[in-house]
């Protein structure tokens, strides 16, 4: 019966309407995520998690932007992915605590700054589609508290949600209108890789769209790539919304981006993600150097 249930359970989180068959690999695979999620949910009640801040920037080089990315320090494994991790904590609902830390964090962070007398830009936080439905407070509602709690200004907050998260999904327009209704920006991350009808993407009040960075990895070698990019950053330009294209790795990259007149970029060309005291030291630079 046992067996049974793991098999179920592996069903479940592989999609909707699939069998399995149990395998011996099944219970291992449990026994491990069971012990993650335990460990997840120390590192979260005991400041085992924090914040890295990677730089976007415009065409000229000057920084606009911020994603705030979580990461994850255990003591056993040492620093765990959010490509691990994040999943993790969407299957097993860790994802509502986990999301309303980082959102704390992020808009704590910015305070800091600005008392510091720092002009930070916007930090963009990743939103799981999972934030936005069946919590127990409304995402709305914990942003509009974080807001007023940290005396920030909304436009100095972005939500990003991917793209396969949000547009399928009935129920969940209601929540996004009200967030855009707050005043934050509100951008759709992984563009290209779900599955949005442009419909929605009209309907809906998103403000950027946040190019995959697989299209990115691919466009010097792919025609079909570079088409895909300029078509979506076009699309983007005629509905009035700002366009970011991640994982820009070469000065070749950037060089053909900008040719298609993109308005932000992020990657390892401009720079990894920083710890906070680097971020830190960047926004000084900056500030010292319009100063003089
Ligand atoms: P994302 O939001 O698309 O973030 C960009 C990811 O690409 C980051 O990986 C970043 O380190 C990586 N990256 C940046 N520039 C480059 C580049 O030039 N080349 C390559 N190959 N990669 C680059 P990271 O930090 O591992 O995060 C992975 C994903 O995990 C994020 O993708 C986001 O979807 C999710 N994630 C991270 N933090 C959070 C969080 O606080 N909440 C939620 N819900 N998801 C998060
Ligand atoms: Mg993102």
């Amino acid at each position: 019966m046992r067996q049974a249930a793991t098999a179920l359970g592996q069903a479940h989180d592989a999609g909707q309407g699939l069998v399995m068959l149990y395998e011996s690999g099944f219970t291992e695979t449990l026994r491990l995520e069971l012990s993650l999620e335990g460990r997840l949910q120390q590192a979260l009640d005991s400041g085992g998690l924090r914040l890295v801040h990677q730089p976007q920037v415009d065409r000229h080089g000057q920084l606009i932007g911020n994603a705030a990315l979580a990461r994850w320090r255990d003591g056993e494994r040492g620093e765990v992915s959010p490509a691990a991790f994040i999943p993790l904590a969407e299957r097993t609902g860790l994802i509502q605590s986990l999301g309303r830390w980082v959102l704390e964090q992020a808009c704590a962070q910015q305070r800091r700054w600005q008392l510091a007398g720092l002009q930070p830009p916007p930090v963009a936080v990743n939103v799981s589609p999972r934030q936005l439905l069946a919590a127990v407070t409304p995402m709305s509602t914990l942003v509009a508290a974080a807001l007023e709690r940290h005396g920030l200004a909304p436009d100095l907050l972005e939500l990003e949600i991917t793209e396969s998260g949000i547009l399928p999904i009935t129920g969940v327009s209601g929540e996004i209108e009200r967030l855009a209704a707050l005043g934050v920006t509100l951008a759709i991350d992984d563009f290209g890789t779900g599955y949005s009808s442009l419909e929605s993407l009209h309907r809906l009040p998103i403000n950027k769209l946040k190019i995959d960075q697989n299209f990115t990895a691919n466009l010097t070698t792919s025609a079909s790539a570079r088409a895909i990019v300029r078509t979506a950053l076009t699309m983007a330009r005629e509905l009035g919304m700002q366009t970011l294209v991640e994982g820009v790795e070469t000065a070749e990259q950037a060089a053909l981006l900008e040719g298609l007149g993109c308005d932000g970029y992020q990657g390892y060309h401009f720079s990894r993600p920083l710890e906070v005291e680097a971020f830190t030291a960047l926004l000084v630079q900056r500030q010292q150097g319009s100063a003089g």
